[in-house]
């Protein structure tokens, strides 16, 4: 007799099956694309979650559903004890799948922890090969940091690792075979993601965005014909085989999304809960959490929530797009007053 608890189906029949656990908003780089601005508010430390809320907000999910969880932030490697927390939540035999998304700058002295730990997946944030770049991009150094990163996880051997990069015109569209080059030798799949309008992405216009068509030209022209892998899959990278042989992804966020798909939400290192990644407003989990609610009832408010969900922001801005109406996602004034608004507080 099989056990599994039905699907908690949104309003447009997407499962909830994968929580981005975001474990800070605090970050040691600044991105152009996701942090752009001099200054930022953060979230009050007294609001941050312990791992032990941590768990018990994913035990939660986990018995709606939810068996997927991604550690992200800001970076989530600022956490102290991250192996501790990989522990705790791996305890439930509900979560079969753990992975891990960094910047990779504090990844070379605790990978092994966290293989240790029990974490399945990791996928490096590699935007560019040339260290004056990531510097220029990152406005911090430490790209010889990020690959000593990228080198233990090779080393130490995980279930996959991936390279996730920005694509962006004009400033890394000319490396997209460097890239995949790399990924090659380091057995690693390269994904590209289209530029973003999320909130936070302050610098974001349409002509910085290298959409998926002009990859596939870029890198056709480069290696011959290249073949989409048909997969039945939720996953939002759509992947791609060369000639010889090796595969790359390709996330296309904002000329092609793929909400119709999307089973994540996002979990903020504070508590709240967001139904996508445009989402304006969340709901507050760990008010009820502090206040000792019964199980079933904070359980009983994620279904009802997820059961509402009509979120499918990337689509609607495409919308907005096409009648030349996308302007600004969020006013800086608001992002400040509200740092929930921003990539690197709901974890990308
Ligand atoms: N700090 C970690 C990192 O960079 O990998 C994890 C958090 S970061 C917000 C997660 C991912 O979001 C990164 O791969 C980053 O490249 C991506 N990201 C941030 N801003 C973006 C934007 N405007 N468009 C597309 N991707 C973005
Ligand atoms: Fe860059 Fe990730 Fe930090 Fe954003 S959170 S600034 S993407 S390293
Ligand atoms: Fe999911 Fe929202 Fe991204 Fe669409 S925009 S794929 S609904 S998170």
């Amino acid at each position: 007799m099989s056990h599994k608890t039905p699907d908690v189906l949104d309003t447009f029949g997407r499962p909830l099956k994968s929580l981005r656990l975001s474990v800070t908003d605090r970050c040691n780089l600044r991105c152009k694309y996701c942090m752009p601005e001099e200054a930022y508010t953060w979230l009050p430390r007294e609001t941050l979650l312990s791992f032990e809320e941590m768990c018990a907000l994913t035990g939660f999910f986990a018995e709606l559903g939810v068996d997927k969880v991604r550690l992200t932030g800001g970076e989530p490697l600022l956490r102290k004890d991250l192996p501790t927390l990989m522990r705790m939540l791996l305890e439930n035999p509900r979560i079969k799948d753990l992975a891990l998304t960094t910047n990779g700058m504090l990844l070379a002295e605790q990978a092994q922890a966290f293989r240790d730990a029990g974490l399945h997946r990791v996928t490096v944030s590699l935007d560019t090969l040339k260290p004056e770049r990531f510097t220029a991009l990152t406005r911090r150094n430490g790209h010889e940091q990020v690959l000593a990163g990228i080198d233990a996880v090779v080393r130490i051997g995980f279930r996959s690792l991936k390279l996730d990069t920005v694509a962006m015109r004009g400033f890394n569209d000319d490396e997209l075979v460097d890239l995949i080059e790399y990924g090659k030798r380091v057995g690693a799949e390269v994904r590209f993601i289209e530029y973003m309008d999320v909130g936070g992405a302050t610098d974001w216009s349409m002509d910085k965005v290298f959409s998926r068509a002009a990859i596939l030209e870029r890198l056709s022209r480069r290696y011959g014909p290249i073949e989409p892998i048909i997969e039945q899959s939720s996953a939002p990278a759509q992947r791609f085989v060369l000639p010889d042989g090796a595969t790359f992804g390709i996330i296309p966020s904002t000329t092609a999304p793929f909400c119709a798909a999307c089973d994540r939400s996002r979990l903020t290192a504070d508590g709240l809960w967001y139904l996508c990644l445009y989402a304006k407003d969340g709901t507050d989990l760990r008010r009820p959490l502090r206040a000792g609610a019964p199980a079933e009832e904070i359980k009983s408010l994620i279904r009802s929530v997820w059961q509402g969900r009509r979120d499918r922001g990337a689509e609607e801005r495409k919308e907005l797009e096409q009648i030349g109406a996308r302007g600004r996602l969020v006013e800086i004034d608001k992002l400040r007053a509200d740092p929930h608004l921003e990539m690197h507080a709901r974890g990308g």
